[in-house]
């Protein structure tokens, strides 16, 4: 039985990487997308060979799908996550889920209340990259972690220079479009959950009404690991990087905090550096793969609803901080949802 996809959003990331990795699924097909212009709807079909084209919610959810991809601008996430969850599609959202981890949390109630599977399109845990670090972590390979840096400042194509640097009110700013993603790929790497965070933005040229193009966050983990991260859209030549350092090593990861399969790892330690090899998935492809497999009722999507609540509630918390000069204490409320 394959699974049908409505997309709703003829985005940027669907053309460029989500409907390959649907295809890429023995059993994907993408169905139908919805735009809220029919004749983008239907230039967006065309060009990217999807049956049906349509300009209204009901329409898509009234349609014979099984399962939602939803990368709209992001204020419009929750009304979409809701409806498609009234209507018994599974769904597979982009992230942030919302403008708030409060609507974040709404939507997650709801998708396990339907029992339907609900998804949060944080690629980098699917990165050969990051499992290989965090498997390195787990066998005790740096010894004890004491900290750990993220380097994710990169220049915002001029294609994407649209809502995220100019619509508050969208969700636009750096801090929801890439801090969510460095809290996520903490958490799964450290296999730990941060507990605070103190950060400085700032707008450094590029992104106007008021929104931030860069940040600077330190966090604090649970396990007291401490990591700093810095996001950005401004920087052409910075490159990207995630290290993190224990008592006994250091793992070094290079040009990791990208869309492809790309980058490299070394472990340096007493015995020396050793480059690890790890798997080249396609990011977004392994993603759909886990998506597929729990709607077979096999597991759980890569990152799950609550991982989503935890990234945009750190989020949350690090524009606060940039706002009111002091630490945040970052809590997902997600007690009694389990
Ligand atoms: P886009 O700007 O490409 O698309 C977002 C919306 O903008 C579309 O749904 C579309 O509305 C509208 N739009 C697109 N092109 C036009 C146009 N020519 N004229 C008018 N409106 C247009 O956004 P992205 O693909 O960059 O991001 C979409 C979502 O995906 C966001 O939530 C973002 O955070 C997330 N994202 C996630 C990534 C990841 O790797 N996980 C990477 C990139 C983005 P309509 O549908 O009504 O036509």
């Amino acid at each position: 039985m394959s699974v049908r996809w409505g997309l709703i959003g003829a985005s940027t990331i669907a053309r460029q990487f989500v409907i390959d990795a649907i295809r890429a699924q023995a059993d994907g097909e993408v169905a139908a997308v919805m735009s809220s212009s029919q004749e983008r709807a239907e230039t967006y079909a065309r060009e990217n060979g999807i049956a049906r084209a349509v300009s209204s919610l009901d329409a898509l959810l009234n349609s014979d799908i099984d399962a939602v991809y939803i990368s709209t601008t992001n204020e419009l996430h929750l009304e979409q996550g809701l409806a498609a969850i009234k209507a018994g599609k599974h769904v597979l959202c982009e992230k942030p889920l919302a403008l708030t981890s409060a609507d974040a949390r709404e939507m997650v109630v709801a998708a396990k209340a339907a029992r339907i599977v609900f998804g949060t399109n944080h690629h980098l845990r699917n990165a050969g990259a990051h499992r290989a670090m965090r498997e390195a972590i787990a066998a005790g390979r740096i010894g004890k972690p004491i900290a750990a840096r993220v380097f994710h400042s990169v220049y915002l194509p001029e294609n994407l220079q649209g809502w995220r640097i100019a619509r508050p009110e969208a969700g636009g700013g750096v801090v929801l479009d890439i801090t969510v993603h460095d809290a996520d790929t903490l958490r799964f790497v450290l296999d730990d959950d941060p507990v605070e965070i103190s950060a400085f933005t700032q707008a450094a040229g590029m992104a106007g009404g008021g929104l931030e193009d860069g940040a600077m966050c330190i966090w604090r983990f649970g396990s007291g690991v401490i990591a700093q991260s810095h996001e950005g859209f401004t920087t052409k030549f910075a490159g990207t990087g995630f290290e993190v350092h224990g008592s006994e090593g250091s793992l070094i990861a290079a040009n990791v905090m990208t869309q492809k399969p790309v980058g490299s790892v070394h472990l340096r330690s007493a015995s020396g550096e050793e480059e690890l090899s790890f798997d080249r998935e396609d990011l977004y492809t392994r993603s759909l793969r886990h998506f597929h497999a729990a709607v077979r009722g096999e597991g759980q999507p890569a990152a799950t609803g609550e991982d989503g609540v935890w990234s945009l509630a750190s989020a949350e918390a690090a524009l606060q901080s940039s706002n009111t000069g002091k630490a945040v204490a970052i809590d997902p409320q997600l007690g009694g949802l389990a």
